[in-house]
């Protein structure tokens, strides 16, 4: 069992219906459990600003399924989601992006772990802040020295 973190994101259709959903689908996983999820977030969106602001929150999972098999999961669900690609970080009904698997580092096309940029969006160092605040990337940096490049103060919690 590895310990694996998702950042999941939605800006269309009742955004925080779509987060909702999606954990309730990251509790079906074969092979996999769903440990804690955050709760959700309000944040900016990255790239285009003609858009409407994003619902962010992260889960922590544990699996047995490998890391290509949960990517392929994940973007399952994201289609089940009625996602369509149109432009690069446009506007989308759900994003589910593997932030941490492990203590692995994985350099392949398909995926890249940890996430690209993770060090330094607001919108996962929050929630991830908040369900694990002594998480250790696998480079070795504490997660919460990333605050002093990447301040969290803009986040909105915005959940009931
Ligand atoms: P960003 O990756 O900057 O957050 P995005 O989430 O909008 O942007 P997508 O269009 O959802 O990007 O994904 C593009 C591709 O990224 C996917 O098809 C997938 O193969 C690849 N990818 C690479 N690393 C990961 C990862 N860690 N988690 C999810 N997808 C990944
Ligand atoms: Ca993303
Ligand atoms: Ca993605």
């Amino acid at each position: 069992m590895v310990n694996v973190y998702i950042g999941l994101g939605s800006n269309l259709d009742q955004p925080k219906d779509h987060i909702r959903l999606a954990l309730e689908d990251l509790k079906k996983l074969p092979q996999s459990q769903l440990v804690l999820a955050s709760r959700l977030y309000l944040s900016k969106p990255v790239g285009p600003q003609d858009q409407d602001d994003f619902i962010n929150a992260v889960a922590l999972l544990t699996t047995t399924l490998e890391p290509l098999a949960l990517l392929d999961k994940l973007q399952a669900i994201e289609q089940q989601h009625q996602r369509v690609r149109e432009r690069h970080w446009g506007p989308r009904t759900l994003d589910l992006d593997i932030l941490l698997f492990g203590n692995q580092v994985i350099e392949q096309p398909r995926l890249k772990v940890p996430h690209v940029q993770m060090d330094q969006r607001d919108f996962v160092i929050g929630p991830l802040l908040e369900i694990c605040p002594q998480l250790v990337l696998p480079n070795g940096t504490p997660l919460q020295h990333l605050l002093q490049q990447c301040p969290i103060d803009g986040l909105i919690c915005v959940d009931a």
